[in-house]
């Protein structure tokens, strides 16, 4: 249970919100899929600096440090795809010239600037696979979700790694957005995610029902093997190929996924319009118990642990938040966590099991306290004191 009530008092474990963007990348703006070229944004015009700094004008009115989708091939400066079997429609005649240009310079000092606001994750090379100049759907699994070979999965890893370090990013991606939303997982040592945790990636986002399954994930919402986290994805409340959208969402779980062309505006100076309904949109409604921006991806992640296996319940005089169906193999759930308090009067919090990281109430009457469970410690206590007053007759003064 994710919310509990104790007298006057509701405590929420609530749900993490995280925008992400895919197909961030393309200069070009053509969907090619027709010509066995790209699905590109089907974006009536180029991409340029405007579109990123749209995408950090959206981060940093969330406080969110968001997770970009990237495809890099039209950032390659050196033709490192004309060694890449399956990469691009052009195989070895790959050329990106018409690509090359100043604004890699430009974007990419921009990129490196906003890293705070904007992670750079890994979507593909181009998105899609080409196998004798045909395009297959999509760049590391084919539509059944069979994964190509590991060697090919290897090459355009090495190949994302490669074109990132020829534009000045020396780090590779932590996140990983499967393209299409083709993926598997379940099998272990034999699965991608294997491969993708030697290259340094720790979580992939995308649909568990539209995965091929070895085996169940541990939960329908959240996995995890070989190092590597599994979050759902959820749908897209936009289809992919529309620009300029208006903001609508279910919040239908923890991912907000987004397609850049969604954002953004056929006139780049009208980007933020867009922009700014969105955030709006977003802020507005976090700021209820039930949900909470997650201000980065481990964050979200975390947040989803405690959402998906935490429990609420009362023992005695206080609230307790039980941990202990999280299962000791899921990684990188040890940090911080957040618990929304609602409720007419608010007093000092007692907590025991877990230190109060921050605490802050805002006009609603809604406090939000984020809390760092003490080593090992996996129920956290709540003493709710100025409840405690009351029942003796003595109210809490602020
Ligand atoms: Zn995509």
């Amino acid at each position: 249970m994710n919310h509990i009530r104790f007298r006057d008092v509701e405590v929420f474990l609530p749900m993490p919100v995280f925008p992400i963007i895919e197909d961030v990348g393309w200069w070009q703006g053509e969907d090619g899929s027709a010509m066995q070229q790209p699905y590109r944004n089907a974006f009536s015009r180029r991409h340029c600096l405007a579109d990123y700094q749209a995408l950090a004008r959206f981060a940093d009115s969330l406080g969110v440090r968001i997770g970009l989708g990237m495809v890099l091939c039209e950032w390659d400066r050196k033709k490192v795809l004309r060694d890449i079997p399956g990469a691009t429609w052009l195989g070895r005649e790959w050329n990106n010239h018409i690509n090359q240009g100043p604004w890699l310079d430009e974007t990419a000092e921009y990129l490196q600037d906003k890293r705070d606001l904007l992670e750079l994750g890994l979507h593909g090379l181009c998105h899609e696979f080409w196998y004798e100049g045909g395009m297959e759907r999509s760049e590391f699994h084919d539509r059944n979700g069979v994964m190509r070979s590991p060697q090919v999965i290897q090459d355009h890893l090495d190949a994302f790694g490669r074109i990132l370090e020829h534009n000045g990013f020396s780090e590779f991606p932590r996140l990983f957005f499967p393209p299409a939303l083709n993926h598997s997982f379940g099998n272990g040592p034999q699965s991608i995610q294997a491969i993708l945790h030697n290259k340094g990636i720790r979580h992939v986002i995308t649909r568990f029902a539209k995965a091929k399954r070895f085996a169940s994930p541990r939960h329908e919402k959240i996995s995890w093997e070989c190092g590597v986290g599994l979050l759902e994805r959820g749908q897209a409340p936009v289809p992919w190929n529309v620009p300029a959208s208006l903001p609508s969402w279910d919040f239908s779980g923890p991912i907000l996924p987004l397609h850049w062309g969604n954002l953004l505006h056929p006139d780049p100076e009208h980007n933020n319009d867009i922009i700014d309904g969105w955030t709006a949109m977003l802020l507005a409604r976090t700021v209820g118990p039930e949900l909470i921006l997650a201000e980065n991806f481990d964050a979200c992640w975390r947040q989803a642990a405690v959402f998906y296996f935490g429990q609420l319940f009362i023992e005695g005089q206080s609230i307790v938040v039980d941990l202990r169906a999280r299962p000791v193999s899921m990684p990188y759930y040890s940090g911080p966590f957040y618990l929304k308090i609602r409720a007419a009067q608010h007093g000092p919090l007692d907590i025991e099991g877990a230190q109060i990281i921050s605490d802050h109430l805002d006009g609603a009457r809604i406090r939000t306290v984020q809390l760092l469970p003490k080593e090992g410690v996996e129920r956290v206590r709540l003493l709710l004191p100025w409840e405690r007053n009351r029942e003796n007759g003595v109210e809490y003064q602020r």
